[in-house]
């Protein structure tokens, strides 16, 4: 049966979500369009300081009132267990609405956005009964405790890439922990997280204690991380607005900070690195995948010099092959760019890194796709230097730039990238040579011979560098939203 479905037919969240309902607030009112054409999806409003407060205040009340910080642990798993369930029962609705309005293809939310994400829930909800004190030898008559505790109101903010998915990697651990979350994702792609939000509701979860707000990120983001009463910020998306809300979480008491950022990640491919088509495939997606706007993206190419012409001949042909079109339709193999104002960004910074002394293999330029959204060509890009443009912004669109090598040494020291630290790519046979990547590449996430392989959940995703710190998933996940206690208590007194 064909996963094509009408955009039009969908129904659309209206308003915040806030204590378990959708409230209207604000007066700014932000048009929010589908990427693959252009046409709006739906309107909402930038909700601002009155809406963190509000949802603030939703949440206080409905710590108190439902004790989610004081129940026993498994009583939290079994809410989280109902919501996973309830997210997989509405499974058709939100891989269709994630995919009408976000760049994601119908038949990737389908079998990947909506199922990881009911799977990152339902992997957290496991952990309630997982948090473990410790109990440390002290003398007779005195007990030395240390306790993880919730933050009580944390504060998440998430991108537009992976709407649904990099959100739960934040709400999930943040409430098996015991908090309540206030949080936002991006003004572009926000309607499948209030969806996600009242699912939770009607799912059992006590109302107020996962609140969603709309808005911009100077306005309605920044009075998240400003907030005084939210303690704890867990943040996805770029470099530069990592570093702004660090700042002004600073500003702001001091205030803890998770940031998962932007990368440059390097396709790291050696001689022996095995069937040529199946290299060739893996590094075209790891390049266009999302349309390239994947912060793990491989978009660094940097190939050892006998393996690099042909390789590159079998990924133009790949990139030729790739279908641009609708998210809705199935037959699409190639996704829109986000917005128009991304898509001038990417074409921008093309142009520049030509400038500055590149050569265009193929690409660079928009793209003819059936719909009035915005398409860039798959663009591949040679000489560029470490000085160039194209080194050192990340495109997140379709473009890869090449490098090659002689030496293994030379190559894994090539893979290095001066700010940034993500992830890498790496393919090749020889155990000894592709350890010495593992170990020599200064990056958080690295995939050998599998790119962009969906991780365990158990695998903290995170960077190093300019690419942030701090993990999402994995038992760090839900570390990130603990603080620990230490007490000391003289019982004998
Ligand atoms: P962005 O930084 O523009 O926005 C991210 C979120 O922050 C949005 O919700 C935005 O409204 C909000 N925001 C913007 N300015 C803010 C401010 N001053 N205060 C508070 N909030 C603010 O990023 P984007 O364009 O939405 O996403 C793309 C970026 O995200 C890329 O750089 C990509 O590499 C990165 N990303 C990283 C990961 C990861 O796990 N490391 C995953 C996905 C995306």
């Amino acid at each position: 049966m064909s996963l094509d479905f009408d955009p039009n037919s969908l129904a659309i969240p209206q308003g915040h979500h806030i204590g378990g309902r959708f409230v209207a607030m604000g007066s700014e009112e932000i048009a929010v369009l589908r990427p693959s054409d252009h046409q709006l999806l739906g309107v909402i409003t930038d909700g601002g300081e009155a809406a963190v407060d509000a949802a603030v205040d939703a949440a206080r009340a409905a710590l108190a009132a439902s004790g989610w910080n004081r129940i026993a642990p498994l009583q939290r798993a079994r809410v989280l267990h109902a919501f996973a369930n309830a997210v997989e029962a509405d499974a058709t609705y939100l891989a269709q609405l994630e995919a009408a309005s976000s760049s994601r293809l119908i038949k990737l939310t389908t079998v990947v956005d909506v199922i990881r994400t009911a799977g990152v829930i339902r992997y957290y909800a496991e952990f309630c009964d997982k948090i473990e004190g410790t109990i440390t030898a002290t003398e007779n008559g005195v007990m030395s405790l240390i306790r993880q505790e919730p933050y009580g109101i944390v504060g998440a903010i998430a991108p537009w890439n992976f709407p649904m998915i990099t959100a739960a990697w934040k709400f999930a651990p943040a409430l098996a922990a015991g908090n309540a979350v206030v949080m936002k994702t991006s003004e572009l792609t926000p309607h499948t997280l209030l969806a996600l939000a009242e699912i939770a509701t009607r799912a059992g979860l006590p109302a107020g204690l996962f609140n969603v707000v709309n808005g911009y990120g100077t306005t309605t983001g920044a009075a998240i991380v400003r907030h005084p009463a939210i303690g704890k910020i867990s943040f996805t998306g770029s470099t530069a607005t990592g570093a702004a809300i660090m700042t002004l979480a600073a500003q702001s008491g001091i205030k803890p900070v998770t940031l998962e950022l932007g990368g440059k990640s390097p396709a790291l491919v050696f001689d022996d690195h095995g069937d040529l088509a199946a290299t060739a495939a893996k590094v075209t997606t790891g390049f266009t995948g999302n349309a390239g706007q994947v912060c793990t993206a491989g978009s660094r190419l940097i190939v050892q010099r006998r393996t690099a012409d042909a390789l590159l001949e079998a990924i133009e042909k790949n990139c030729l092959a790739l279908r641009p079109g609708a998210t809705w339709e199935e037959a699409t193999t190639f996704a829109p760019i986000i917005s128009e104002k991304q898509v001038m960004r990417i074409e921008s910074l093309v142009e520049k890194t030509l400038d500055e002394g590149a050569s265009l293999r193929i690409g660079g330029q928009r793209m003819e796709g059936r719909n009035a959204g915005a398409y860039f060509a798959p663009t591949i890009l040679e000489g560029v230097s470490e000085q160039n443009t194209g080194f050192r912004e990340e495109f997140f669109g379709p473009v890869l730039i090449v490098d090659r090598f002689d030496d293994p040494e030379e190559g894994i020291a090539k893979a290095a990238h001066p700010t940034y630290g993500l992830a890498a790519n790496v393919y090749g046979r020889d155990l000894k040579q592709v350890l010495a990547a593992v170990e020599g590449i200064e990056a958080g996430m690295i995939w050998v011979n599998q790119p962009g392989r969906a991780p365990e959940f158990a695998f903290p995703a995170g960077g190093f560098k300019g690419s942030g710190f701090g993990k999402d998933m994995g038992r760090a996940g839900i570390e990130a939203f603990l603080r620990q206690k230490a007490a000391w208590i003289n019982y004998a007194a």
